[in-house]
């Protein structure tokens, strides 16, 4: 079996837990062509994101954050560089990834379960215990009692619950998440951050968040990346200890230490 390093991870070394890479960026530089000509997007970025990691990416808008976000996704190939997602090049529909938008894409003429099952239609694997898991999902993301509902009957801070659940229907092991909270109004805001960031560190996932909001970034995040204006570089990568056992977003935005790294970070992003 060519399993490389997804069948055999690193042993833990000296009692440390291990640290099994999910994502590798490597010297990736990436330009668009338009009409009007060259835009240097990304220029010499490298990153890896480890297993059950939460990292935020922060940096002023066009500084190539969705570009790698997407490159990541496999939805484009990089110009220079390699991007692997479990050792592999990155590949636009891999069952291990799932992508989730500002907008949430739902179909308005499917009802949110339908919606949320449409990954697995797609795939043939609507069997009744996948069915279970979803039902079980839309309840623990406030959505039982709206599976039958339409997508126009819900509230955006429920839509974009749905478009979670549809994106972890999949059981995806890396999540990819570009503003996904950013069409919301302040509290749902609040709230959704709290639950998805509890959400996903409780199931172990791998997550990358692109995001303008300093905030929101150290809040859910394990490290924070700080990228430059485009051409986009990483500037700085900050590993956020807010101190003992993180309580989810919404603690941690109580943290004493929390405003230290909210000055750290709008430092880097000002100059
Ligand atoms: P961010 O997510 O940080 O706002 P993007 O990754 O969307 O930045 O874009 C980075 C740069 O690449 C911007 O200057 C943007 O205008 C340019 N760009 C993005 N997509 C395209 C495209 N399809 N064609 C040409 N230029 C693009």
């Amino acid at each position: 079996m060519g399993g490389g390093i997804w069948h055999t991870p690193p042993p833990a070394v000296g009692g440390r837990p291990r640290r099994v890479p999910v994502v590798e960026v490597t010297g990736v530089r990436h330009r668009y062509h338009s009409p009007e000509g060259e835009t240097l997007a990304l220029d010499g970025v490298d990153l890896t994101v480890e297993e059950g990691e939460f990292v935020s990416i922060v940096g002023p808008s066009g500084c190539g954050k969705s570009t790698l976000l997407s490159l990541i996704a496999g939805l484009m190939r990089p110009a220079e560089g390699e991007v692997r997602v479990r050792g592999k090049p990155a590949a636009l529909g891999s069952p291990r990834v799932g992508y989730m938008l500002q907008h949430d894409h739902l179909f308005e003429w499917r009802t949110v379960l339908d919606n949320c099952l449409l990954g697995l239609e797609v795939r043939r694997a609507v069997t009744p215990a996948a069915r279970e898991r979803v039902m079980r999902l839309l309840t623990e993301c406030g959505l039982e009692g709206f599976a039958r509902r339409y997508p126009a009957e819900l509230s955006g801070g429920m839509r974009q619950r749905a478009a979670l659940v549809r994106t972890l229907a999949l059981d995806p092991e890396l999540l990819l998440l570009d503003e996904p909270f950013g069409a919301l109004d302040y509290q749902t805001r609040l709230r959704l951050e709290d639950e998805v960031g509890k959400l996903l560190k409780a199931t172990g996932k791998t997550a990358i968040l692109v995001t303008h909001d300093i905030a929101e970034a150290i809040s859910m995040s394990d490290r924070v990346v700080v990228m430059s204006p485009r051409p986009g570089r990483i500037r700085r990568i900050v590993p956020i200890d807010l101190g003992g056992a993180s309580d989810g977003p919404l603690a941690a935005r109580r943290s004493p230490r929390f405003s230290y790294y909210f000055d750290l970070i709008w430092k880097e992003l000002g100059t």
